[in-house]
């Protein structure tokens, strides 16, 4: 894990919108580079503190926030929170604890679910199925 890493997973930092498309180095900056697009159909995606699966690619969409977008982890891997006020649902790694970003839910987004998982990239990492 990287100190940029550390700080979103461990200190619950935030990343600046668009930043995981915009920053060489980053996820959906390097699946534009080699995929050609943010929404492959294969492959999961795994928090980059414990390497547990977290998010089936299939369920990632654009909900045009800045931030990757899902509306369904994989069942058992993410653990929800609401946070100190009240106001935001906290997604978690069930597995190692590591802070991911905020689910919001009754948005209206044409998903299955109607829920938008909003990761930090920084906080994910792609694998493609073999
Ligand atoms: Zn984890």
């Amino acid at each position: 894990m990287n100190p940029s890493q550390f700080r979103v997973l461990r200190q619950k930092g935030t990343e600046p919108p668009g930043f995981s498309e915009g920053t060489a180095g980053e996820l959906e900056y390097e699946l534009k580079k080699k995929l050609g697009t943010k929404y492959p159909k294969t492959g999961v995606y795994t928090c980059v503190g414990c390497k547990t699966p977290l998010y089936y690619a299939t369920s990632k969409f654009d909900s045009g926030c800045g931030w990757p977008a899902f509306y369904e982890g994989v069942p058992g891997a993410i653990k929800e929170v609401v946070d100190a006020d009240g106001r935001r649902v906290e997604i978690l790694c069930n597995n190692c604890g590591g802070h991911l970003g905020h689910v919001f839910k009754g948005e209206g987004f044409p998903t299955p679910t109607n829920e938008r998982h909003c990761v930090n990239g920084i906080c994910l990492k792609y694998e493609p199925s073999t």
